[in-house]
């Protein structure tokens, strides 16, 4: 089976096939750790996550590469402002280090909570300097950078293809419409590859170089890192949407710039969540944690639910109502897969007709540009489906869990120790069904889904389960 992807770069949905199969080089922009990272971030992350699950699923052998954004990356992305991190570290009165630090460590946490895998390679900017120092120097040697102010400046208008993946044409370049102008710039759109002190005086974070004392810019670590991980041509890059009329291109320019020739394959980029039609922002007032979601009473794996619900590529309205629709369809799917999993007794089976036809369906609808929402369905309506043996469902669940990762597969089957009051309860319920008292039978029903039971009545006589 072949992934179809939609590659930014031609707008287009493509076959997915890697450089040299069955290994795959696939780069994500990670955070810029000057703050807790919130859920429109970790929607990216989730959807990269299902990116890579799906390749390893589709047995190639993924190096996923995160970059952690400890310095650089100014308030605006296009060069103007100041220093994120600097700001932060004056704003919590702690050094910027401690600052990447304990943000790098949060947000590991929250991948962890979330169920995302960890990328194999996970590289700090600032552990890089001297490879973006090798990139700005063989930038240099091809002609491709200038000096101003004491910065050194990409110059966009040695490079005919810039633009190319945002599709900006000349004419925007050269009015750069958007973009304020920076006094030291031949082009609006030119970018900062390495910072001296004579436009950051204050900045904590300084090292040697060649053209004195000084920082990165923002862009250039992602080039320098990726290349050094996945080698001049890999395979797939991914960010969110809002990287592409800058970042991205930027990063384009640099390593097409120094190598001459093609860097990535596929640019697969994710669509925002979205709060009372806003972006959500970590600078903006509608940002949330998940940690806020967590003393709201969710799981993030609730989150994660919420998340599957919607395609990558499209807009996703957050609100704490749908959240908890998702919480509710979650409960449920998981107490369908306990009570499958314990009459299954945990065992796969063979597909018969049926079954193999939800697998097909499933695989369909993942390699086609990874549709989540259709994937979802399938897995609802075999859980659902009668026709096929509950081995086949345990199967199902299994298989499709390898993506989704909702943790199905490690769903508890033993049959809860009951408390006396709950068997009490659970006796009275036996005998009011037996008199056809359905009224009082559905009420302590009720009254065990508030202690955290579910029950099912068998042929074997009533299951009862915690509710996961
Ligand atoms: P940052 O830490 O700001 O560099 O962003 C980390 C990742 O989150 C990047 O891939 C961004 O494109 C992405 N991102 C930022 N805001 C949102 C949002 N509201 N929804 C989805 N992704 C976002
Ligand atoms: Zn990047």
């Amino acid at each position: 089976m072949t992934l179809n992807v939609y590659n930014t770069l031609t707008r287009r949905l493509e076959e997915f096939f890697p450089i040299t199969p069955p290994k795959v080089g696939l780069y994500c922009c990670g955070p810029t750790v000057y703050n807790f990272a919130h859920i429109g971030n970790l929607r990216t992350y989730i959807f990269e996550d299902i990116l890579r699950r799906t390749l390893e699923y589709l047995n190639y052998k993924v190096t996923h590469v995160m970059n952690i954004t400890d310095v650089g990356h100014l308030t605006d992305d296009a060069d103007e402002g100041e220093d994120k991190i600097t700001r932060s570290a004056r704003e919590r009165k702690m050094s910027v280090w401690e600052i990447t630090e304990s943000f790098s460590a949060a947000f590991f946490r929250d991948l962890e909570e979330l169920h995302i895998l960890m990328p194999g390679i996970r590289c700090k900017a600032t552990d890089h300097i001297g490879d973006m120092i090798a990139l700005i120097l063989r930038l240099e040697e091809k002609g491709l950078t200038y000096t101003s102010g004491g910065n050194i400046y990409f110059d966009i208008g040695k490079l005919p293809g810039y633009g190319v993946l945002a599709l900006l044409d000349r004419q925007e370049l050269k009015a750069g419409a958007r973009i304020e102008v920076d006094q030291g710039k031949k082009n609006p759109h030119d970018f900062v590859l390495w910072f001296t002190r004579s436009k950051f005086d204050h900045q904590a974070m300084q090292w040697d170089s060649p053209w004195g004392k000084g920082y990165p810019g923002w862009h250039i670590e992602c080039s320098a890192m990726s290349m050094k991980y996945l080698g001049e041509e890999f395979d797939i890059h991914c960010g969110g949407i809002d990287h592409i009329p800058v970042h991205h291109t930027n990063e384009i320019a640099q390593s097409e710039g120094a190598t001459g020739h093609n860097w990535v394959r596929y640019w697969v980029h994710g669509e925002f969540l979205v709060m009372d039609k806003e972006k959500m922002a970590k600078s903006a007032g509608n940002f949330i944690t998940l940690e806020k979601i967590k003393q709201q009473g969710f799981e993030p794996l609730d989150y994660r639910y919420f998340c599957l619900g919607a395609h990558y590529r499209t807009q996703l309205q957050f609100s704490f109502e749908s959240l908890e629709a998702a919480k509710n369809a979650r409960a449920n799917l998981m107490e369908k897969a306990a009570a499958i999993k314990m009459e299954a007794r945990g065992e796969l089976s063979p597909l018969g007709t049926k079954a193999k036809k939800y697998l097909e369906e499933f695989r369909t609808h993942l390699c086609t540009d990874l549709n989540m929402p259709r994937v979802l369905s399938v897995l609802w309506n075999a859980v659902k489906d009668t026709a096929i043996t509950v081995r086949e469902k345990w199967t199902l669940i299994t298989e499709i869990d390898r993506i989704m990762g909702l943790k199905l597969s490690e769903v508890p089957v033993e049959e809860p120790e009951l408390p006396p009051e709950l068997k009490q309860l659970l006796a009275d319920r036996e005998k009011a069904r037996k008199e056809k008292n359905y009224e009082k039978a559905d009420e302590i029903r009720k009254q065990l889904a508030e202690k955290g039971f579910s029950l099912e009545d068998t042929s074997g006589g009533p299951k009862i389960r915690r509710i996961v």
